[in-house]
């Protein structure tokens, strides 16, 4: 009886919302539930609150420095526009978003002490945004019940700019990109394109090692604002070892070619 209840759900949730099985690009499967177009305005409203709520940074040569990061990196990506800010904060942390939107926090930049750790960050956060592993954690809280009730709430009022909307979508972006935790297996996905990713762009990709290194040594005070949801395993610094000797190819062959450079300002 339970069972074909959920079933009945299941049903009506996957007719409502569309639902439709891909593939990732490690070639997992993945449901989705929501399209490009909505995930896009979720990332730009979430990205507009944050940006009243947070201090950004005012600091130019460390706007530059990051900029100058994250441009590299998108730009081996097909065109698209992306946004990048700077907030000024002690937190260690830092984001990608769906639409194109980048955030980094000042306190990360003390854990990702150069250029190449910091490309690391960005190459992650960006992979989980080409891997629509956001779409996927919605559309997977959505189909178990845990209350991210996405459709009830407003984007399918796409479009729709009224108060009470925009508040709706700001606080349900708020749970999907910074409370929701990816999961291992999303974690593993972003590391694998992220470190291929960064070294495409001509970062050195053995620095995903020592990021991670200092990220758990981090950890020992109080773990990083970016743990919370991007959960840490221990096979994780085992597995960006192995990636290496793949990457270091990605790497030499960018290597030739005439990067900026993007260095790090006192
Ligand atoms: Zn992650």
């Amino acid at each position: 009886m339970k069972i074909s209840v959920k079933l009945a759900a299941l049903a009506l949730t996957l007719t409502m919302a569309g639902c439709a099985t891909h593939q990732s690009p490690t070639g997992r499967s993945q449901m989705l539930m929501h399209s490009e177009a909505e995930m896009a305005q979720l990332g730009q409203v979430s990205f507009e609150q944050l940006k009243q709520q947070e201090k950004v940074s005012r600091d130019p040569a460390r706007i530059a420095y990051v900029n100058c990061i994250a441009d590299r990196i998108t730009g081996v990506l097909p065109a698209q526009q992306w946004e990048v800010v700077l907030f000024d904060s002690p937190q260690v942390n830092a984001f990608a978003l769906p639409g194109g939107y980048i955030g980094v926090y000042t306190g990360m930049l003390n854990v990702a002490q150069n250029e190449d750790q910091l490309a690391a960050v960005m190459g992650h956060e960006v992979a989980h945004v080409l891997a629509r592993h956001s779409n996927e954690k919605v559309s997977r809280s959505e189909l178990t019940g845990t209350g991210l009730q996405i459709l009830n709430i407003g984007l399918a009022a796409y479009g729709v700019e009224s108060a009470g909307t925009i508040t709706q979508l700001a606080a349900l972006g708020t749970n999907v990109f910074f409370t929701l935790p990816y999961g291992r297996e999303q974690e593993t996905e972003a590391d694998i394109m992220g470190v291929e990713l960064m070294a495409r762009a001509g970062f050195d990709p053995a620095a995903s090692v020592d990021l991670w290194h200092n990220m758990a040594k981090a950890s020992e005070g109080a773990p990083p604002e970016m743990l919370s949801t991007h959960p840490s395993h221990s096979t994780r610094i085992n597995e960006l070892t192995a990636q290496q000797q793949s990457a270091q190819q990605y790497y030499q062959a960018a290597k030739a070619m005439n990067w900026p450079t993007c260095s790090k300002q006192k």
